[in-house]
């Protein structure tokens, strides 16, 4: 069986693909391994999308950002 959920939110931080600031975004881990969904900078308020990739075995989660539009 892979890891047990410590918790439900993970902490993680992305930098932004129109500013290049990082912020913090908390992924959802049980919304499923793959998530595709959209955030606003915390510093310029423009949308990203992030694509939340999450391993099975271990938890750990990867985020690929991307300008929107
Ligand atoms: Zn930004």
């Amino acid at each position: 069986m892979p890891v047990a959920l410590k918790h439900i939110e993970e902490e993680q931080v992305v930098r932004c693909a129109w500013c290049l600031h990082e912020f913090e975004v908390y992924v959802d881990v049980t919304a499923g391994l793959e998530q595709t969904y959209m955030e606003e900078c915390q510093v310029c308020s423009r949308p990203n999308v992030l694509h939340v990739h999450i391993d099975p075995e271990t938890l750990a989660v990867s985020i690929d950002v991307e300008p929107e539009g």
